[in-house]
């Protein structure tokens, strides 16, 4: 029986309704939820994220006529369902992150981790650069998330994952694009301390000057034949498209332009991605869910057509 003879808004939501199992021998693809919203520096709810991303994704029929591939026919996909998060405990449920993914990754089966807030990036690159060893890395975001510890107060946070993640070793720098950034900051140091530690920094403005398709050409060439890790924050997107997020900017993507540049990265080696701050207490309508779901199934839609 297919996986979507069911109607979309009857039965239980993994995510686009694929077998909930922890078994992912000859998988192709395991989606994880990571319910976690702990270190968020202004308002919190991602930790309903997975929940609410699966159920919108029950309205994604299968077939996208754009890349004209079926994923979840081209594809063998689980949903391993969500992490055992500690809400009061980051380092905890960093290390959960990482127990239950590492050997996910070490199989071959390709990880989507829907979170959760953007700290969750740090033990995802943590298992998949174990594999694959220092990660091309496209980031979409709002924000670098590169701050220092002097300047947020902590190490581990949401603001921090992308400098922990170098000093790491985790990401190499000669392939690690940040897209999107924009909004005020406390001073310029943000964008310089991100663009010292290596990080191509494309701001909103260069972003909309270069255009999506010379954008997208960019971060192919930049990216080449490198493993390459997508980690989504949905903030890149503008809050009038995907107002359900923790640190909303004005002036970003709109919904279009972001499936577009999730699309653009076709022919890349895609190892890892994740979908991270879509936060449903702010979300009218589920919009940001909706957005968050199809932009996972563009995401399965690459790993499609590499298979
Ligand atoms: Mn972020
Ligand atoms: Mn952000």
């Amino acid at each position: 029986m297919s996986v979507f003879a069911a109607q979309p808004f009857q039965g239980i939501a993994t995510f686009g309704r694929v077998p909930h199992s922890q078994d992912y021998s000859g998988a192709d693809v395991a989606i994880v939820g990571v319910p976690f919203d702990a270190s968020v520096s202004y308002r919190s709810g991602t930790r309903f994220g997975p929940r609410a991303i699966r159920e919108q994704s029950l309205l994604l029929w299968g077939y996208n006529n754009v890349l004209r591939v079926a994923p979840f026919q081209a594809l063998k996909i689980v949903d391993l369902g969500d992490v055992d998060v500690v809400p009061v405990d980051i380092a905890a449920t960093h290390r959960a992150i990482e127990a239950k993914i590492a050997p996910v990754v070490a199989a071959g089966c390709k990880v989507i981790a829907l979170g959760g807030e953007h700290s969750i990036s740090l033990p995802l690159l943590r298992a998949h650069a174990a594999k694959y060893g220092p990660l091309a890395v496209v980031h979409f975001d709002a924000h670098p998330d590169t701050w220092d510890e002097e300047y947020s107060g902590y190490k581990y946070s949401h603001g921090t994952p992308f400098r922990r993640a170098i000093e790491e070793g985790l990401i190499d720098t000669s392939a690690y694009l940040q897209i999107g950034i924009r909004g005020p900051t406390a001073g310029p140091q943000d964008y310089v301390d991100a663009r010292n530690l290596g990080a191509k920094l494309i701001t909103i403005d260069e972003a909309f000057t270069l255009g999506v398709e010379k954008l997208s050409a960019f971060i192919r060439e930049t990216v080449g034949s490198r493993p390459v890790y997508v980690t989504l924050d949905i903030d890149a997107v503008d809050p009038a498209f995907a107002p359900g997020t923790g640190t909303p900017e004005v002036g970003g993507f709109s919904s279009y332009q972001m499936l577009q540049l999730v699309r653009g990265l076709n022919g890349l080696n895609c190892v890892g991605f994740d979908l991270v701050e879509v936060s449903p207490p702010f979300d009218g309508q589920q919009i940001t869910a909706i957005l968050g779901s199809n932009l996972v199934f563009e995401f399965l839609s690459l790993l499609a057509l590499r298979k």
